[in-house]
């Protein structure tokens, strides 16, 4: 982007879909703590996160334990501050199977950081997340899904960095933070303003009669009614045949999490239903078939099977013509 002017937004097609029985989708965990989010950042100074209670890891474990009991693997989109406090906690994840992707290091929405800031946090984060797990870092996810229009520069960086795919970008238009509305709405090949291209699995929604709806977790999941979240991502995984990209936050299964004294309009977004999402996680668990990024987009022929799915397939069931 020159001058400030708005990078056209181009995209190359996905690449054949590979046939399965079964669709799969992906369930994915954005690591941070309640006083990381965006809602509470007028209200949270960053300095006063090292000294406020932590709450992240035992969050975490019980969603490690959710998962386990299911069998399902899962993505989890680590913030670097996160991974610097709890090194153990990350291996901890890694060691029982599921994928390490990046959340950036400080949480600072995209858009708001310099070039410069934004390399230099996500390859100090990636490589932090490197050195615990031994194993590169495919995925990279945003903080508040803040690649927009006016950030899409951060793709060319996430490609010098390495990255394999990015999972930055929400197909809205109504959001104050985040949302790219014509955006593409199922995993695709992404053009960063230097003309190189990069997957994007954008955030899922259910198209109705032109109307975009969120089915994609987070403050929807708990918003809305579980059947109604359930009909969404049915519609998208019937009428479309994408996969859906889920995502959840270790605090909002944190019903004893301090209460920030924020606006009216944050508390309702961070605090809506907290005491309900861990029972629809679980009713969401049964009723879609979940695995990481990586498994989706193998599935999608757009990665190369993960070798340990030759093995035992994505889910812990028969693999289908997945190659
Ligand atoms: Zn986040």
């Amino acid at each position: 982007m020159v001058n400030g002017s708005v990078p056209v937004l181009t995209v190359a097609p996905a690449e054949k879909s590979v046939m399965r029985s079964q669709p799969i989708h992906a369930f994915t965990v954005d690591v941070e703590d309640y006083f990381h989010v965006e809602a509470f950042a007028n209200a949270i100074h960053r300095d006063s996160w090292p000294h406020l209670e932590y709450r992240c890891e035992r969050n975490v474990y019980r969603m490690l334990d959710m998962l386990a009991e299911r069998s399902v693997r899962g993505t989890f989109f680590v913030l670097g501050w996160v991974a610097e406090r709890s090194p153990q906690l990350i291996k901890d994840i890694a060691a029982a199977g599921h994928e390490i992707a990046c959340h950036g290091h400080s949480h600072q929405l995209v858009y708001r950081q310099t070039r410069q800031q934004f390399a230099d946090e996500t390859r100090y984060a990636k490589g932090l997340l490197e050195d615990l797990t031994g194993t590169a870092v495919l995925g990279y996810r945003a903080a508040s899904f803040s690649i927009t229009k006016v950030s899409m520069w951060a793709l060319d960086t996430l490609i010098d960095l390495g990255f394999t795919y990015d999972s930055s970008v929400f197909p809205v238009r109504h959001h104050d933070n985040y949302g790219i509305p014509e955006a593409p709405l199922g995993p695709c090949r992404m053009r960063a303003p230097s003309g190189r291209t990069l997957i994007e699995v954008p955030l899922s929604v259910a198209d109705v009669a032109g109307l975009r709806v969120p089915v994609s977790g987070g403050g929807y999941f708990r918003l809305f009614p579980y059947w109604l979240s359930r009909a969404g991502m049915r519609h998208v995984e019937r009428k479309s045949g994408r996969p859906v990209i889920f995502y959840v936050h270790p605090w909002e299964i944190d019903v004893d999490q301090p209460r920030v004294q924020a606006g009216l309009v944050s508390r309702l977004r961070h605090y809506n239903n907290i005491s309900r999402c861990e029972a629809r996680l679980r009713r969401l668990l049964q009723d879609f078939e979940f695995g990481t990024m990586s498994d989706v987009l193998a599935v999608h022929g757009m990665l190369p099977v993960p070798s340990r799915t030759r093995e035992d397939s994505v889910i812990g069931r028969p693999a289908v013509a997945l190659s």
